[in-house]
């Protein structure tokens, strides 16, 4: 039997999802120039740009910087294995999946792994931590700076407190903040960060940037048994990545030419620009959802993740009838809950490319198509109206600012 295959031909749609992200068209072209070999000489300079601006973005001058060849969820692997050895301590903040993940995961390389948790919406408080750590010799505390299951933010300096207190590694996932949300690696001495290429940076999904302090490094000098991962053993990657530039394995170079693009794209708008650029359009888009009469899942301001908002389902209304109107009439993909709050949140992703005003408006204004079809009451035109309110709130601040 032959089947005739037709030539590739995906819907471009608006991707307002908790990552993958939307892409910029430089990113695409990018994409499609011709491959190197990943030891060609021209390769390496283009290497050691890529390292450049990943420094710049994690605002670190940390030696290990670089994209691993992996997803986001490599980069949680790599961070918790070359750290953990059998027998050692370590404290995981878990307020959502992928902080959960970063737990199970611990669980894998040592016994001893304690998992305070916080309620889904409310970030861990770093108290219960130190009330988990007290007594003991703790090697890391690990969290998510963006925990994209719930869309809350987790503020780090409490944090760094509590593991200088017991001597512990700070381990941060920024796999859904990097370049959203401030971020300074080593003004915040986290010990490894790492995060994903699909999010906020907007290149296509399969890379995991990695960034490794100094203390860190020496911890991993001083561990009696190898890390159980041959893939993710961050030393031997290093002689890759490193000034020897020796195989260790095939990188994804295509995917290296995008990610590198994106970050020229990050640093021409500057980190700062972009932070603002993120809160702004989630304070209109929240503003909107509130005067439609919408409700968030993380109620405290402060604590709202600025590329995931997570929306709570209004009684009567069908979780998955809605996404499915979304994607077929406007071509707009939202994520929905995992877990235990399947079908009862949909999360909202203005992350990088997709933050913009008009995905905003646009948005507003089909969710409330959608919602009024199922006969849920929200005023005419209340969502979009209150959004353009908050966009000329902030226009006129920053020009009273200038
Ligand atoms: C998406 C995400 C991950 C996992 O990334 P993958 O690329 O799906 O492996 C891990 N942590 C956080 C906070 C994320 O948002």
């Amino acid at each position: 039997m032959t089947q005739h295959i037709g030539e590739l031909n995906p819907p471009v749609r608006l991707m307002l999802t908790p990552g993958p992200s939307s892409v910029d068209p430089r990113v695409y072209r990018a994409l499609s120039m011709p491959l190197v070999g990943h030891l060609d000489p021209w390769f390496r300079g283009c290497m050691d740009e890529t390292q450049i601006l990943l420094r710049q973005i994690f605002q670190t001058e940390n030696r290990i910087t670089m994209p691993l060849s992996a997803s986001g969820s490599g980069g949680i692997e790599a961070s918790v294995l070359n750290v953990l050895e059998e027998g050692d301590d370590a404290i995981i903040a878990v307020n959502g999946i992928f902080s959960e993940r970063m737990y199970e995961i611990a669980t894998r390389a040592s016994s001893k792994v304690t998992k305070v948790e916080a309620p889904y919406g409310k970030p861990v408080d770093a108290e219960d931590l130190r009330r988990a750590g007290r007594g003991k010799k703790i090697k890391m505390i690990g969290l998510a700076q963006g925990e994209t299951s719930t869309g809350v933010l987790t503020k780090l300096d409490a944090f760094r407190k509590v593991a200088d207190e017991l001597g512990a590694l700070l381990v941060v996932d920024t796999v859904a903040s990097l370049a959203a949300v401030p971020l300074h690696v080593d003004r915040e001495r986290i010990d490894i960060c790492f995060s994903g290429s699909q999010k906020a940076l907007s290149a296509p999904p399969g890379m995991s940037p990695i960034t490794v302090s100094l203390v860190a490094e020496e911890v991993f000098r001083k561990r009696k048994t190898r890390v159980q991962s041959w893939y993710f053993d961050l030393t031997t990657a290093m002689n890759y990545w490193g000034k020897d530039r020796l195989y260790h394995h095939t990188p994804p170079i295509s995917l290296i030419f995008a990610l590198r693009e994106a970050m020229r794209l990050v640093l021409e708008e500057g980190l700062e620009a972009r932070w603002e650029r993120h809160r702004v359009n989630q304070l209109a888009l929240i503003a909107g959802l509130e005067a439609m009469g919408l409700k968030l899942l993380v109620e405290k301001p402060a604590d709202r993740l600025p590329t995931v908002t997570a929306v709570i389902i209004p009684g009567g209304v069908d979780d998955v009838k809605v996404r499915n109107q979304l994607l077929d009439e406007f071509n707009i993909e939202i994520a929905g809950g995992f877990g235990s709050i399947k079908g009862k949140i949909w999360r909202v992703g203005l992350m990088g490319y997709c933050s913009q005003k008009p995905n905003v408006l646009l948005f507003l204004a089909a969710l409330e198509k959608c919602l009024i079809d199922q006969g849920f009451q929200v005023g005419s035109g209340a969502g979009v109206g209150t959004a353009i309110r908050s966009y000329s709130q902030v226009e006129a601040a920053t020009a009273v600012s200038r």
